[in-house]
C-alpha cells in the first residue's frame, strides 16, 4: 500500500451491495473502510421498530430468495455471524377471487399439478431451470456480456426471458390460475407486461421458489446485513455511521473508492469526465413504491386457506387486472385495483411481534416520485381478499416515495431496483462498458445496484465490483 493512503479502499455506503464490497477486499487482506450516511447500518436491507414498540418491521427488502441463491453470499459463514433462515411452508398465494387462488410451493410438481391444463407446460417450463438452477444463477448474476460458461443452457434460457410475459402467457399458458401467478412474477420486474424482457423475472423468481425457496432472515431482513457487518469487522474492516459524504473531498485517501451509490448521486459527489457524467445523466430510474408497514391485533383474515400458510401474498386478481395496473405505471394515472406485494413474517417468527400480535408489510408500484397518497387504494384491495382486515390495524406507517427517499438517497424518487429494469439499461447498467463497475476517474467505482445484475438483497454488484478493484490493483492501475 503507497503510504500516501489512509485505506486501500473506502466504501460509501452500507447497503447488502456496499458490504459485499467491503467484505470482498477486507477477505484478500486489504484495509477497509465503510462511510454510511445513516446511523444505522444496512441501507434498504434492515429491520426497525417502524410502528409500535416490539413491532419488528422490515424497512426495505422483506424476502430473500436472492440471498440465499446468491452464490457471493453463499461462500461467506454468515450463519456463524448470527444470520439464520425461516422457509415459509408456501412461498407465494396468489387469490384470483373469492374461490380460486394460485399457489407457487417449494415443489414443482405439486404446483404443476394444481395448474390443470398447463401442468406439463409449467413443469417443462421450470424443469431444466430448477435442475441446472446454481449455473444458470451464476451466469445470470453478473455482467450480461460476458463469456457464457454454459452457452446452450444460457441460449434456452434466454430464448424465453427476452419475451414479454404477455407473450409467454399466450404462447404456453390457458388457466386463469396459471396465468395470475405469472403476471405476479412478472410484475417485480416493474415493467409493464407487455413489456420485451419482463419474462426473465418469472423465470428466475418461479426457479428460485423451486430451488431454494422465498425465505426469510430470523429477526428480519437487518439480520442479513448484521451478519455480514459482524464478519466484516471479523476481517479486519471498520465502519462509520453517521457520515454522509457530499463531495470526493471527503472521503479519506484511499487506493480505491467504491460508491454504493446511484448514478445521480455519483455525479452530485464526484467530478467526473463530462462525457460519462452525460451518460450517467441519461440513466432512467423506472417507477416507484408506495409502502405500509402494519402492525396487527391478529393475523390477516384471509378467504383462502393458502394465504393463512404463505410466506408473500400477491394480490391484484387476474391475469388481466395485474397487467392494466401494471401498464399505468409509465403514467400518472393509477389503477383502481393496483397489485400489492405483501409479506407475513410473524406467521413464522413469533419474535418479530408480541404475543399473538403480527406485522404485514405491504408495498404497491407507483408512477416515479408519485406525491399520490394510496393508502385507502391498498387497503380497499387487502380488505377485497381479507374481509375485516382493516378492523385488525393498530398502527400503520406509510413510507411515500418521498418519505423512502428521505430515508435513503438510493431510493431516488421512491424506486427500488437502482434504477429500471428494461432490457437496454440490464446490459448498460449504468453504461455500455465491459467492467462496467470501473469509472474513467481512476480508482472510483461503482457497486450499487445501478450495476449488474442489479436490484435485489444479493451482493453481487458489490462483489463484481470488488473483484474489479482488485484485478487493477493487480495491473498496478491503482
Ligand atoms: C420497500 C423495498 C422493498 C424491497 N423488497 C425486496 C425484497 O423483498 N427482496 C429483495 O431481494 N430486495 C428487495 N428490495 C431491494 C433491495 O433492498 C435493494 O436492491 C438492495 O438493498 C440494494 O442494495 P444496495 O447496497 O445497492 O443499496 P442500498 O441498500 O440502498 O444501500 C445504499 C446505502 O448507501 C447509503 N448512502 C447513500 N448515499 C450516501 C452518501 N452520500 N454517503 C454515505 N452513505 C450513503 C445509504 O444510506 C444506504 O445505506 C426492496 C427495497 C425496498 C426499498
Amino acid at each position: 500500500m503507497l503510504s500516501s493512503h489512509e485505506y486501500d479502499a473506502v466504501v460509501v455506503g452500507a447497503g447488502p451491495n456496499g458490504l459485499a464490497a467491503a467484505v470482498r477486499m477486507a477477505q484478500q487482506g486489504f484495509s477497509t473502510l465503510v462511510l454510511e450516511q445513516s446511523t444505522t447500518i444496512g441501507g434498504a436491507c434492515r429491520t426497525e421498530q417502524l410502528t409500535l414498540p416490539g413491532f419488528y418491521h422490515d424497512v426495505g427488502s422483506a424476502v430473500h430468495p436472492l440471498a440465499l441463491g446468491s452464490p457471493f453470499f453463499s461462500s461467506l459463514p454468515l450463519e456463524e455471524h448470527g444470520l439464520s433462515w425461516l422457509h415459509p411452508t408456501i412461498p407465494l398465494a396468489h387469490p384470483i377471487d373469492n374461490t380460486r387462488v394460485a399457489t407457487l410451493y417449494p415443489s414443482l410438481e405439486k404446483t404443476a399439478l394444481l395448474l390443470g391444463r398447463d401442468a406439463d407446460h409449467y413443469n417443462k417450463l421450470f424443469r431444466s431451470l430448477v435442475t441446472n438452477w446454481r449455473s444458470l444463477l451464476q451466469e445470470f448474476l453478473q455482467p450480461i456480456i460476458h463469456p457464457p460458461q454454459h452457452p446452450l443452457r444460457m441460449a434456452q434460457f434466454g430464448r424465453v426471458a427476452l419475451l414479454s410475459v404477455e407473450q409467454l402467457v399466450r404462447k404456453r399458458f390457458s388457466e386463469e390460475t396459471t396465468k395470475a401467478l405469472l403476471a405476479g412474477l412478472g410484475a417485480h420486474s416493474f415493467l409493464s407486461l407487455s413489456t420485451p424482457g419482463s419474462a426473465s423475472f418469472v423465470l428466475i423468481l418461479g426457479l428460485l421458489a423451486h430451488a431454494v425457496g422465498w425465505p426469510i432472515p430470523q429477526g428480519g431482513a437487518g439480520a442479513i446485513t448484521q451478519a455480514l457487518t459482524h464478519y466484516l469487522l471479523s476481517l479486519g474492516g471498520k465502519i462509520e455511521t453517521g457520515v454522509s459524504i457530499k463531495s470526493f473531498r471527503d472521503v479519506p485517501r484511499a487506493r480505491a473508492v467504491l460508491y454504493d451509490v446511484t448514478p445521480r448521486q455519483l455525479i452530485q459527489i464526484e467530478s467526473l469526465p463530462s462525457s460519462y457524467q452525460k451518460k450517467l445523466e441519461s440513466f432512467k430510474y423506472g417507477s416507484a413504491v408506495f409502502k405500509i408497514d402494519y402492525a396487527l391485533d391478529g393475523s390477516v383474515p384471509w378467504i383462502h386457506e393458502e394465504c393463512h400458510s404463505a410466506g408473500t401474498v400477491h394480490l391484484g386478481g387476474t391475469f388481466e387486472e395485474v397487467a392494466l395496473a401494471e401498464s399505468k405505471l409509465g403514467s400518472s394515472q393509477y389503477a383502481d385495483r393496483p397489485f400489492l406485494l405483501l409479506s407475513q413474517p410473524t406467521l413464522w417468527d413469533s419474535s418479530r411481534a408480541p404475543a399473538g400480535r403480527h406485522i404485514l408489510w405491504a408495498y404497491t408500484h407507483v408512477p416515479f416520485g408519485s406525491d399520490h397518497d394510496f393508502t385507502g387504494i391498498i387497503e380497499r384491495q387487502i380488505d377485497r381478499f381479507a374481509p375485516g382486515f382493516s378492523k385488525r390495524i393498530l398502527a400503520r406507517r406509510v413510507s411515500s416515495p418521498a418519505q423512502l427517499e428521505k430515508m435513503n438517497p438510493n431510493l431516488v424518487g421512491g424506486t427500488i431496483t437502482g434504477g429500471a429494469n428494461h432490457l437496454w439499461q440490464l446490459i448498460a447498467r449504468p453504461t455500455l462498458s465491459a467492467v462496467p463497475y470501473r469509472t474513467p476517474k481512476r480508482g472510483v467505482y461503482l457497486c450499487s445496484s445501478s450495476t449488474p445484475p442489479g436490484g435485489g438483497v444479493h451482493g453481487m454488484c458489490g462483489f463484481h465490483a470488488a473483484n474489479a478493484v482488485l484485478r487493477d490493483f493487480h495491473r498496478g492501475l491503482n
